[in-house]
C-alpha cells in the first residue's frame, strides 16, 4: 500500500508486484530497518505521480510468534531453519496463558504447515502436547497489574525462602486452574518443608543405615514400604503424564505423615525411612529444587540430585499378600482372620468355619451357605 497526501491509500499496481525488501537493512533492534532504509519508502503515488510513502509494516506482530519456536532451534543459522530444527521439533510441551490459546495457535499451525510445504520442515504440527496455565486469583478476581492487586512474591521468598512459594504454588491448584493466593497456604507450605527437613536430620543423625532385608520384613515394615511404592507410582504418573502436580504433593504429605508415625529402629525400620527419604527427595526436587538439594546430600550423596534419574517403584512392594477378612455369621461380626491374598474361596471358607470364635456360634446348627466378599469378608448363614 502506499499513502498519498492527495489521493489516500492506494494499492500498488500489479504490474509492479512483488514489491521486495531491501536487503541493504541495518538490524539495530530498536527502529524497523524499513522505516530506516533510506529509500525504501519513498515513492511516487502510482494515481497522481506525486511523492508518497510506502507502507512499512510489513508484517503483522502474529507473524513472528507463529514461527519463533522454530527459529529458537537454529538461531545462529543464516537460512531461515536448517537441519536443526526437524532435530528439535516438534516442541514436546507447549505452555502458556489460555489468553493466547486461540489466535496464536492457530497461526502458529497455520505456519507450521507452510514450512513444512515450503520443505523447511517435516513435522506437521507445531507441538505434540498443550498446558494453558490458569490465573492467578486474588480476592477471587484475576490479579493483574493494571488492576493493582498483584502480589509481590518477593517479600514471601525474603520470608520463606523460594522453595516454600514454589510449592505453594503448585500445590495450591491443578496448573490449568486458576489458584487463589493465599497468605496462609504459603505458611502451611512451609511448615511442610519443616516437617521434611526434621524428619531427614532425625534419621541421619541416628547412626548408620543397614541394607534392607526384604525377605525378613514385618507386616507394618511391609505397609510402610507399600505405601512409598504406590505413592512413587501414582506421582510417576500424576507429574510425568497427567502434568498434575498438586496431587502428587499431596501423596508426598502422606507419607511424611506416615514415616513420623513410624518409629521403628530396628535394622529394617531403618533401612525402609532411608529408602523412603531418598524417594521423597528425588519426586520433591524438580518442585522444590533448593531444600532437595540439601537434603540429598544430607543423605549421603556427593553428586547433584538434579543429576539423578527419576526413580522406578518396585513392583514386589506393592503386593499386599496377607488380608484380612471380617467373618460373619448370619450377617452379624463374629470375628477377623487374615488370609493370603491369593487364597482360594474355598481355603478362606475352611478357615473361616475352624475359627474358634466362629464355631461357637456355628455349633448345633446346618450351615446352609457361605458368602465370600472378595478382600473383604466371609458370611456364614445358618
Ligand atoms: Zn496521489
Amino acid at each position: 500500500m502506499i499513502y498519498c497526501d492527495d489521493c489516500g491509500v492506494v494499492p500498488v499496481p500489479e504490474q509492479d508486484l512483488p514489491v521486495c525488501l531491501p536487503r541493504d537493512v541495518v538490524l539495530d533492534g530498536s527502529q524497523s530497518p524499513l522505516v530506516a532504509h533510506p529509500t525504501f519508502s519513498h515513492v511516487n503515488c502510482p494515481l497522481c505521480g506525486k511523492a508518497a510513502r510506502r507502507e512499512t509494516d510489513t508484517f503483522d506482530t502474529f507473524m513472528e510468534s507463529s514461527w519463533y519456536y522454530a527459529k529458537f532451534t537454529c538461531k545462529d543459522s543464516v537460512a531461515m531453519l536448517d537441519e536443526r530444527a526437524n532435530y528439535w521439533l516438534p516442541v514436546d510441551h507447549y505452555i502458556g496463558g489460555i489468553e493466547h490459546a486461540i489466535l496464536h495457535l492457530l497461526y502458529a499451525r497455520f505456519y507450521n504447515k507452510l514450512m513444512r510445504d515450503e520443505g523447511l520442515l517435516t513435522c506437521s504440527e507445531p507441538f505434540s502436547h498443550l498446558l494453558t496455565q490458569g490465573m492467578v486469583l486474588k480476592d477471587g478476581s484475576k490479579m493483574s497489574k493494571s488492576k493493582g492487586n498483584t502480589v509481590d512474591p518477593q517479600g514471601l521468598i525474603d520470608q520463606y525462602g523460594a522453595d516454600t512459594v514454589r510449592l505453594f504454588v503448585m500445590f495450591a491448584a491443578p496448573p490449568e486452574q486458576s489458584l487463589e493466593w493465599s497468605d496462609s497456604g504459603v505458611e502451611g507450605a512451609h511448615r511442610f518443608l519443616r516437617r521434611l527437613w526434621r524428619q531427614v536430620y532425625l534419621h541421619v543423625n541416628s547412626g548408620s543405615v543397614p541394607a534392607l532385608d526384604k525377605a525378613s520384613l514385618s507386616s507394618e515394615q511391609k505397609a510402610v514400604r507399600r505405601q512409598l511404592h504406590h505413592t512413587l507410582q501414582k506421582v510417576s504418573h500424576d507429574m510425568g503424564v497427567r502434568f498434575i502436580f498438586n496431587t502428587a504433593i499431596a501423596a508426598n504429605m502422606e507419607l511424611i505423615n506416615t514415616l513420623s508415625k513410624f518409629t521403628d529402629d530396628s535394622d529394617n525400620g531403618k533401612a525402609i525411612r532411608q529408602e523412603a527419604l531418598t524417594f521423597i527427595v528425588l519426586m520433591l526436587a524438580p518442585i522444590v529444587p533448593h531444600i532437595c538439594e540439601q537434603l540429598w546430600r544430607e543423605l549421603g550423596h556427593t553428586t547433584s540430585v538434579s543429576l539423578e534419574a527419576w526413580p522406578e517403584h518396585d513392583a514386589s512392594a506393592l503386593s499386599q499378600d496377607e488380608l484380612e477378612f471380617i467373618v460373619q455369621v448370619n450377617g452379624k461380626l463374629r470375628s477377623k482372620i487374615s488370609a493370603g491374598a491369593g487364597a482360594s474361596n474355598t481355603e478362606l471358607e475352611a478357615l473361616a468355619l475352624s475359627d474358634e470364635h466362629v464355631q461357637k456360634h456355628i455349633e448345633g446348627h446346618t450351615i446352609k451357605k457361605v458368602i465370600v466378599v472378595p478382600k473383604k469378608l466371609i458370611n456364614i448363614v445358618v
